[in-house]
């Protein structure tokens, strides 16, 4: 199995010794499609997946995940945590075992998720539906600072509404400091992403790069060159890709997205799991 570049204590003494920092935006990845971001000491997560729930839900079907990298961090030590996303219902991106946690460790917690998530994420981490926060992909900010964000519809692999028009999969832009993040979830390109996206000044944009194989059952996100063509698209100051080396039978070499994001001249940041990037605010 894979070790993350810091785990474990290595791992919170990053975190804390980064907080000294005000300076910098600090972004950890966390493995697949989870990221941790500090800014100024305050802690955002997004679509953490710090568990084995999946190994073992699907353990001996024809689906098996077999892990290939070990977990940063149990999610109950990460007691600094104010708010979270989940850009949609898939375990990778609500995972109970990772949220309940996490919920304990901080009794006030905020969870952003699409409105049409709302009651199974209620089942799921087991909670009454006004401990969760809805957002909408119409607009619509919800800010908590210091952050802010917004949803945009994602298709994964299509777009799919609930009988109130809410989107079931959702991409994040979040405003911190001087910057502006998206994060897709999981995703594939859909007419009209690019336009939605080339309103905003992106400085980060967080990409899966893992692509689909819809025959063998395999949900579809963006391939390595795909993410690196929306990047270019949407001029974004920098991809990160991630949704990789999590899962055996779902996964990708990441030199296939460094050879496209190189050929187009997009600018890239390739992290480990458990590394740190600094964003310098001037
Ligand atoms: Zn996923």
């Amino acid at each position: 199995m894979i070790k993350p570049v810091l785990q474990d204590d290595a791992f919170l003494e990053d975190v804390s010794r980064a907080k000294n920092d005000p300076d910098h935006l600090h972004l950890w990845w966390l493995g697949q499609s989870g990221f941790l971001i500090q800014w100024q000491g305050h802690h955002l997560l997004i679509d953490p997946y710090l568990s084995d729930s999946l190994t073992r839900k699907y353990a001996g079907t024809k689906k098996p995940h077999v892990r290939m990298i070990e977990r940063v961090i149990d999610p109950e030590r990460l007691d600094f945590v104010e708010v979270v996303t989940s850009s949609h219902n898939h375990t990778d991106h609500l995972d109970g075992e990772t949220l309940m946690p996490l919920w304990r460790a901080n009794p006030n917690l905020t969870v952003i998720l699409s409105r049409a998530n709302v009651s199974f994420a209620t089942e799921r981490l087991q909670v009454d539906p006004e401990r969760l926060t809805p957002i909408r992909a119409d607009g619509e900010a919800i800010r908590f600072d210091p952050f802010v964000f917004h949803a945009i519809p994602s298709a994964h692999e299509s777009l799919e509404q609930d009988e109130n028009g809410d989107h079931r999969f959702i991409g994040f832009i979040i405003q911190v400091g001087k910057w502006t993040i998206y994060h897709s979830g999981d995703a594939i390109p859909y007419d009209g992403l690019v336009e939605r996206l080339k309103k905003w000044k992106l400085d980060i944009a967080l990409l899966p790069i893992n692509g689909r194989d819809t025959a063998r059952g395999v949900p579809g996100n963006f391939t390595a060159e795909e993410a690196a063509q929306i990047g270019k698209q949407i001029n974004a100051g920098t991809v990160i890709p991630c949704h990789y080396e999590m899962f055996e039978f779902n996964t990708v070499s990441p030199e296939k997205f460094v050879r496209a994001a190189e050929q187009i001249g997009q600018k890239y940041h390739l992290l480990e799991c458990g590394e740190r990037m600094d964003y310098l605010n001037f």
